[in-house]
């Protein structure tokens, strides 16, 4: 595994547990506003934590942490994805996955030889510009995220979709067709994330243009049913 971060605490990626957060490197999206692209075009430029590391670090938070969060870049993208979460669910802990869901077949895989215990899932955009805003000349991307989606809800996997949202990306016809082909899959609970206006980004040039405020946003999740919206404290506000 191409580990290239740990956050050793977390109330807020793993809904309703404790946990910590593993980070690898590299990914096959680029999303403008993503938050991590040191791990996307060059995770050699962060240290390398063994695997060895990382079970040690683990050892010792038996009875403090629930689980783990594996998260990126993106974490299909690791060949030995399968027996590291078989590791960690050897130890008693609770694995989320955070994934693009680029690669469907993969975490079908994993869940089905390993359980995974949650699952966090990006849906970027409306399926007639999924590759637009991901960035990616996959085909068929959107449906692939979204038969992910519907996986999840078949075997009862609890599920996080989130989508960050920027104006010059998304606009509200955008999110309107986004919550309707969630509601086709038969998902209930949706959250919207405000882009986080800070730091380093893909594309930097989204710093500069106009965004929606909590105010506008709110008021366009009143007309979408069970949508919430997340605040850059990673709290949800609605
Ligand atoms: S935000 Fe996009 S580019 Fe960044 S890690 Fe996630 S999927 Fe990859």
């Amino acid at each position: 595994m191409n580990i290239r971060g740990i956050r050793r605490f977390s109330l807020v990626d793993f809904p309703g547990k404790m946990a910590c957060v593993v980070f690898v490197g590299d990914c096959n999206f680029r999303c403008a506003y993503c938050h991590n692209p040191c791990l996307v075009f060059d995770p050699e430029s962060q240290p390398l934590i063994s695997e060895d590391e990382f079970f040690g670090f683990l050892e010792k938070r038996r009875g403090k942490l629930d689980g783990v969060v594996i998260s990126g870049g993106e974490p299909t993208l690791q060949k030995n994805l399968l027996p590291f979460v078989k590791k960690i669910k050897a130890m008693d802990f609770l694995v989320k996955l955070d994934t693009n869901g680029s690669l469907p077949e993969k975490v079908f895989a994993i869940h089905n030889e390993a359980g995974l215990d949650a699952l966090g899932i990006d849906y970027k955009a409306p399926l007639d510009k999924y590759n637009e805003i991901a960035c990616s000349p996959i085909p068929e991307l959107g449906r692939k995220v979204l038969d992910l989606i519907k996986f999840a809800l078949v075997n009862n996997i609890p599920l996080d979709v989130r989508t960050t949202v920027h104006k010059a990306l998304l606009s509200e016809d955008d999110l309107i067709k986004m919550r309707s082909e969630l509601s086709a899959v038969g998902l209930k609970q949706w959250t919207l994330q405000q882009f986080n206006n800070s730091g380093d980004i893909i594309d930097d040039s989204l710093l500069e243009k106009e965004t929606w405020t909590d105010r506008e946003l709110l008021a366009v999740v009143e007309k979408l049913p069970d949508t919430n919206v997340r605040g850059l404290n990673g709290i949800i506000i609605r």
